[in-house]
């Protein structure tokens, strides 16, 4: 158990597996499965072919994120929000479901963007998701802005864009305000978010890690946890 007062919250796919929302690169991942799935996810392609954007759009329509629930991990961090004790809530997840949880929406810092908004990648309005899925549900298959025409994409941050640097601003300011840093479900190796571990590594902070798999930080970790998350985070944090 974690009986520090200030904690920071890094998560990953892995908390969400337990709502059936699959992750990428694990053994049942959308990439393993099929690596043709990725060019989904590379702004470049994004915007060169149609055809990519008729595959994202299909993959959109049914994605999992619209009916998941969340399960006792997102709880878990809700309940340590109320206890006054997170400093911030980082993820790497654009599946919403910690703010479905009850998770403060201010209190959320989404490195990858989410899912439940759409943005013109023309004029840059923000639109929310639900309006493009009555349009796809409609027959549209590649639907454009409907102020510029320009080409829409989900609010998430493909391979070859940039993170938000507010959002990643925030997510190293909550880092730094906590006195232990926590990795829930996160593999590690994709950065910047990984790199908080650094951050908060470099100011002798401690370092708990709770995934599945081993991750390149466990050796630095102060403790390191393989069991499922939605059975050992409740323990941990409440
Ligand atoms: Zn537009």
């Amino acid at each position: 158990m974690i009986d520090a007062e200030h904690i920071a919250v890094l998560t990953g796919a892995g908390i969400s597996t337990a709502s059936g929302i699959p992750d990428f690169r694990g053994p049942q991942g959308l990439w393993t499965k099929n690596p043709a799935a990725a060019a989904m996810f590379d702004i470049d392609e994004y915007v060169a072919s149609r055809a990519v954007r008729v595959e994202a759009w299909k993959f959109r329509l049914t994605a999992p994120a619209w009916t998941a629930e969340p399960n006792p991990g997102h709880l878990a961090l809700v309940d340590l929000e109320r206890q006054g004790r997170l400093t911030g809530l980082i993820t790497q997840n654009v599946d919403g479901l910690h703010q479905k949880a009850g998770s403060s929406p201010a209190i959320v810092h989404e490195l990858h963007g989410t899912v439940w908004y759409v943005d013109c990648l023309e004029c840059t309005r923000r639109i929310p998701m639900a309006d493009v899925l009555t349009r796809l549900e409609a027959g549209d298959e590649d639907p454009a802005c409907v102020v510029c025409g320009g080409i829409l994409k989900s609010a998430t941050v493909s391979f070859g864009q940039s993170l938000d640097q507010r959002v990643l601003d925030a997510a190293v300011a909550a880092t730094e305000a906590a006195d232990v840093f926590l990795a829930v479900g996160t593999s590690l190796q994709v950065y910047p978010a990984a790199g908080l571990c650094d951050i908060a590594l470099a100011a002798g902070k401690p370092l708990v890690i709770l995934n599945a798999e081993p991750t390149p930080y466990d050796e630095q970790a102060t403790t390191v946890l393989h069991t499922p998350i939605e059975t050992t985070l409740p323990t941990l944090v409440t």
